[in-house]
């Protein structure tokens, strides 16, 4: 028995995270995860005032999930202008590569979110801190840039801070009582737990968010799956782009098809992440008693994908028939347009 190539699964929720004061990651690079050479991804916690400091990342942009809770980010944009933005469950962030910007949970609950990255070899260990910046800096020419004295600038970290914990910021925006997440699509924020999702009874919903919803994301997309027991996402593959997939709630069986004859195949629970590479066939099925629900992220500004069933639909009886070697009466009872999801097989059909 040959032995997996290479596995398309890591289980990000079982790594050893780093720790800091309000904060929590675990992190999931084509170093720890060698299959996923395209896109790099995050699990982070915030406490309430927990910040992961101000920073940037010189070799991949940012596309974020919010699980639970909520948070505040602020961002720079080059052309001096900025933005600061509340985050609740359901919501998409995206910040250009190279965009200085920070997170603040905001309380009371952690907030949990998912970044994913367009590059493999993204590390949330490899970004570029301001206070790690600052440490490194002369204190002079500190001095001289923030308006400080030598007395003042001694006071500044002595190395890199990463999470930083003080009060939740207390302005009227980020108390409101109710708590009800922005319903309206902002710079840097979409709300895609609020989309109408695509349906298909007994299967399954998606909601998908491109560079056409959400502009300024223009190197990535992202979607959410929901797959009843027994459902299933179908054989499909995506031309043009890397699939990173975070396994929220629910088990799941993803086979990935690399061509000369190797599959493989593997089991997801929650906490695990997934990779399919850009034009590896794959399918994930729901194989627990209750919902499935996958974050998927690309490293493409859309969303593209070819379906199994959409081929077989638009093919002639005939070319199927010969293809796959049956009877045209069988290669008729084929599907006869996409499917997507696909619900539970009913017993005795
Ligand atoms: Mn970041
Ligand atoms: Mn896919």
């Amino acid at each position: 028995m040959s032995s997996h190539p290479r596995s398309f699964r890591y289980r990000l929720e079982q790594a050893e995270p780093r720790l800091g004061p309000g904060g929590i990651t675990r992190g999931a690079s084509v170093r720890e995860f060698p299959a996923s050479i395209g896109i790099a991804g995050v699990s982070m916690r915030l406490e309430a005032g927990g910040m992961r400091e101000m920073h940037w990342h010189a070799n991949a942009a940012e596309w974020a999930y919010v699980i639970s809770g909520s948070c505040r980010t602020t961002i720079l944009h080059p052309d001096g202008g900025s933005a600061a933005d509340d985050f609740y469950p359901g919501d998409v962030w995206y910040f250009p590569r190279g965009w200085g910007h920070c997170i603040q949970g905001l309380g009371p609950e952690e907030c949990h979110f998912i970044l994913i990255f367009d590059n493999g070899d993204f590390s949330e260990d490899h970004t570029f801190s301001v206070t790690d910046w600052m440490s490194r800096t002369p204190p002079s020419i500190l001095a001289q840039s923030l308006g400080w004295n030598l007395d003042e600038v001694g006071k500044l970290p002595k190395g890199e801070v990463y999470f930083a914990r003080g009060p939740v910021v207390t302005d009227s925006s980020a108390v409101s009582t109710t708590r009800k997440a922005p319903a309206l699509v902002a710079t840097h924020r979409y709300p895609l737990g609020a989309q109408e999702p695509r349906r298909v009874p007994g299967g399954g919903i998606q909601r998908t968010v491109t560079v056409d919803e959400f502009p300024i994301s223009t190197t990535m997309a992202g979607s959410l799956l929901e797959i009843e027991p027994g459902g299933l996402r179908e054989l499909h593959w995506h031309p043009g782009a890397d699939e990173w997939q975070y396994y929220i709630e629910g088990a799941a069986e993803m086979s990935v098809f690399l061509a000369q004859g190797t599959v493989v195949t593997e089991r997801f629970e929650a906490g695990d992440v997934g990779y399919a590479p850009m034009g590896a066939g794959h399918y994930i099925k729901n194989i627990g008693p209750g919902s499935l629900k996958v974050l998927i992220g690309f490293n493409s500004p859309r969303y593209e994908s070819n379906e199994l069933s959409a081929w077989l639909a638009t093919n002639p009886t005939d070319i199927l028939a010969t293809n796959l070697g049956v009877p045209a009466e069988l290669a008729r009872k084929l599907p006869k347009e996409s499917h997507f999801f696909i619900p539970a097989a009913v017993p005795g059909s």
